[in-house]
């Protein structure tokens, strides 16, 4: 390296801007009596000719051909589906960019306090039913596309999931995102965009799953806008020397650098004009490739560069509360290049309004959600001391009045950590910082100047708080710096939040004060998870209330008129219908995509969400052969009497992780004999449902009678699938864990169907399990002989079962054990209930009308008010 780079030009936009641009469009200058002047040409025609929302069909159809013509470049007799998709997609996203405009010139003008959700992933699912729900466009659409001779649901249908995220925590992104529009608050999202979305899945005949990858971009994406103006230089490697003046700055300079690039996607609030803004970086090369190599001849050399800079965001990693990928240093450039570069964007924006940096609390609140994006803490401190030349005590006090932290788990496997010789050798400069923020009053925080004095001489205590733990190799520990480096943090339900201030975080409640640690119960929202995927049931809801939907979908209390009508026997049989064809339609779609036939006339019990232990798929699927056995040892009399069920599972492991793919086998091979059988078919049938998504989501949802949420007390933080049920009237069968218990507590205990130990058995139990074991055979004779015969091979092979089987029969862990029989007791109540249909339908009824609590709209509003400081903006037109 032989130029010397200021460290003051890092984090700046690379492209010179000719005209006066702020991020989000243009200022114009103000005239002699202050009003903006137009840079050229009239005014009045300016807006004469302004494209406006569509109003009626007739706009629809006109925009939608003008698009074929020009956007596509198509023929109108040419058009198919995915061709009237595109076109529909390109008009509606017209739309979606009209209020966008004046969404963020409002911004810009009012310049509000905002905040900036950093979310490594967001699982949005399709985008277009959505755009044009929250436009308030969706009649006019579809009577549109059918005047040019298409179905809007076929439309809809083509477009693909942009997923890219793994499960609930990306998921929650998309619904925050959607509330956050929908209450008009100045909220923007940060991620990345990868090239590829979480893996497809496919299962092998074997019933082994298989990854192939999603190139979700391969249609191209409509929703997104390139703004090839918007770019950041990002540093990786180099050194890091401190400079000798006291003042502990330091230039980091050499290594690689890369260029982020943003992509913006439009979030439209529902029933409001605000079209709040998700970011998404792209890692390009700097240089396109090295013009040396190039004229050398050395063509692959050339490109080498280029190619590790896009492999950045070129991948999401599948993982899931479990950590395949600690110590992979693609993942951490991942998190820097994200977190650098929304910081350089947001501090920008901030710089722009000609504030001093002390303001930036004032001005900017920083979401983390969960640790992926803390390295934003030290970024931060970096830029303000080495760039900004703030004393380290200042640059703290606006760091920790920034941030903010979600924690998501309190699974010990899940909690990140990196080793400290490789965030030296990729960030040099950070681990300085972190080391300076450990080695600050030779303690953890600044925020309690005497810690010494608290805890004289407790070192156990000084190494269990520590950002370091010790080791081979040291790690630091990404949750603790979260922690010091946040104004508060919150976990994501009652219990967990509980468990968070008493099991991992307990020191740091001891020390600064129980204040800074608070709870944000989860939400879904209703608009996706009711509305659009169960369009039948809303209307019958409106109709109910009196209500038009755009008001009880903004205030889902409202559900609560619904009460008094489960005792109204017409009403009922309105709700059942719409179940039994949520049903057919379910049946419908995996007819046409699987070419299997589902009966209806059974209830279906569904446990959809990704593979995991801690999630307890396998607690099921034994259950399942347990059901299995029973009805086989029942005389032909005797079945008569039994309901018939439809099992469905779906969810996608982890590539890595074993176990849960081998969890994934047993359920297929189950599944292939059960429903082969000829004895149990009629009573008793199986599906795994491969490659689950939120698509897929929609639809099983609104079908289900009854959904499982039956991991261990204590291990799910929240879980939001359950919501999602329960608004759509699925009754719930869990154990008394994550938002379970607060679901319980809206709809009533009677409506739920809980078992399993409570939370503060399973450290005992676990012990029990390590000091005590008890053969199975003793403790749950049930259990031993389901596990026996699947070892010997009833379903396939038994020996592939083996690691499976051996983890409950030996640590058990999980604590499938203790739970089984009384899980086999909640499915016989399942049962029983499920026989007085006019009950079950009342409890289905009761379960949606006391939904209102889990809608996201009232999540995102306790994150603006209770921790952020935001307030609402509404929008000016242009
Ligand atoms: C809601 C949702 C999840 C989260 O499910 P949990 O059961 O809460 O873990 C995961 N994936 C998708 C596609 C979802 O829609």
């Amino acid at each position: 390296m032989t130029s010397t780079i200021d460290p003051k030009s890092i984090g700046k936009p690379v492209r010179p801007r000719r005209h006066v641009r702020t991020l989000t469009g243009y200022t114009p200058e103000k005239d002699a009596s202050g009003r903006d002047k137009w840079p050229r040409g009239e005014e009045k025609v300016w807006k004469e000719s302004m494209r406006t929302l569509d109003k009626d069909v007739n706009d629809v159809t006109k925009s939608m051909v003008t698009h074929v013509q020009t956007s596509l470049a198509r023929q109108p007799y040419n058009i198919d589906n995915l061709g009237a998709y595109q076109a529909a997609a390109h008009s509606a996203r017209d739309n979606l960019l009209i209020n966008w405009n004046d969404t963020q010139m409002t911004y810009t003008r009012k310049a509000p306090k905002r905040a900036y959700y950093l979310s490594l992933e967001f699982l949005m699912g399709r985008t277009l039913d959505n755009a044009l729900l929250n436009l308030g466009l969706k009649d006019q659409y579809k009577d549109g596309v059918k005047k040019l001779g298409f179905s809007i649901e076929d439309i809809l249908d083509q477009e693909r999931d942009a997923a890219l995220g793994n499960g609930g925590l990306g998921r929650l992104a998309a619904c925050y995102l959607d509330s956050s529009a929908s209450q008009e608050l100045p909220v923007w999202g940060y991620g990345l965009r990868y090239k590829y979305g979480i893996f497809q899945q496919l299962i092998s005949p074997a019933g082994d799953q298989l990854e192939a990858p999603d190139p979700w971009l391969d249609n191209q994406n409509p929703w997104e806008l390139p703004r090839l103006d918007v770019t950041y230089e990002v540093r990786f490697y180099g050194h890091a020397d401190r400079l000798d003046d006291g003042t502990g700055r330091a230039i980091w300079q050499g290594g690689q650098e890369v260029l982020a690039q943003a992509y913006d996607v439009m979030i439209p609030g529902y029933g409001t004009q605000t079209t709040n803004n998700l970011r998404l970086w792209e890692s390009k090369p700097k240089r396109g490739f090295d013009l040396n190599s190039f004229n050398a001849g050395n063509y692959e050399g050339a490109v080498e560069s280029s190619n590790s800079a896009a492999a950045i965001t070129s991948v999401l990693y599948p993982n899931d509360h479990t950590n395949f990928t600690v110590g992979k240093e693609l993942r951490l450039k991942q998190q820097y290049f994200w977190t650098a570069a929304s910081l350089a964007d947001i501090l920008r924006r901030f710089k722009n309004l000609g504030k001093p940096m002390n303001e930036l609390p004032d001005y900017v609140a920083i979401q983390l959600n969960d640790t992926h994006p803390t390295l934003a803490i030290p970024e931060l401190m970096r830029i303000l001391i080495d760039e900004e030349d703030l004393r380290w005590d200042h640059a703290w006090s606006i760091v920790t009045n920034v941030f903010f932290y979600t924690n998501h788990t309190v699974l010990p496997e899940a909690l990140e950590k990196w080793p400290v010789p490789m965030i030296e050798h990729v960030l040099p400069r950070h681990m300085q910082i972190i080391y300076d923020i450990r080695t600050t009053d030779d303690a953890i925080s600044l925020a309690d100047s005497s810690f010494k004095k608290k805890y004289p001489g407790d070192r156990d205590r000084l190494a269990r708080m520590s950002l370091i733990e010790e080791g081979m190799p040291k790690q630091v520990r990404m949750a603790h710096l979260a922690v010091i480096g946040s104004r508060k943090v919150n976990g994501v339900a009652e219990l967990h939040s509980d468990l968070v201030r008493t099991t991992i975080l307990k020191d740091f409640v001891d020390f600064e004060g129980v204040s800074k640690f608070g709870n944000v119960t989860n939400g879904i929202t209703p608009r996706r998870w009711l509305d659009q995927c169960n369009p039948e049931l809303s209307a019958l809801i409106s109709k109910t209330l009196k209500l038009d939907k755009s008001v009880w979908l903004k205030d889902l209390f409202k559900l609560e008129g619904l009460l008094p009508f489960a005792e109204d026997a017409a009403f009922r049989k309105e709700w059942a219908a719409i179940k039994q064809r949520n049903k057919e339609r379910l049946a419908n779609y995996v007819q046409t995509t699987l070419g299997l036939t589902i009966r209806t006339d059974a209830m279906f019990d569904v446990q959809i969400k990704r593979i995991h232990e801690y999630k307890r798929q396998t607690l099921n699927i034994l259950g399942v052969i347990h059901r299995y056995f029973t009805l086989k040892n029942m005389s032909a009399v005797e079945r008569k009497k039994v309901n018939p069920r439809v099992v469905f599972f779906a969810g996608k492991a982890a590539p890595a992780y074993f176990i849960a793919k081998l969890t994934i086998r047993l359920i297929v091979n189950v599944a292939r004999v059960i429903n082969a059988d000829p004895d149990t078919k009629d009573y008793l049938q199986l599906y795994f449902l491969p490659d689950y998504s939120v698509s897929l989501a929609e639809v099983l949802i609104p079908a289900s009678d009854i959904s499982q949420h039956i991991s261990t007390a204590g291990t799910e933080a929240s879980g939001t699938s359950n919501m999602k049920f329960c608004l759509n009237g699925g009754l719930l069968l869990g154990t008394v864990d994550g938002a379970n218990i607060e679901i319980a507590e809206e709809v009533g205990e009677s409506n739920v169907f809980f078992f399993g130990h409570l939370t503060p058995a399973v450290e005992d139990l676990r012990y029990q399990h390590l000091y005590h074991p008890v053969p199975i055979e003793q403790k749950c004779p049930a259990l031993a002989h389901v596990i026996n015969q699947v070892s010997a091979g009833v379903f396939g092979d038994g020996g592939v079962y083996e690691p499976l089987l051996n983890t409950i029969r030996q640590s058990d862990y999980y604590l499938l054990t203790d739970d089984f029989d009384s899980y086999i007791a909640a499915l016989a109540m399942v049962d029983e209930a499920y026989l007085d249909k006019d009950e079950w339908v009342k409890k289905s009824i009761r379960t949606t009308a006391k939904m209102g609590k889990f809608s996201s709209d009232r999540a995102i509003v306790e994150y603006a008010e209770s921790y952020w400081n935001i307030e609402p903006v509404t929008i000016q037109k242009s």
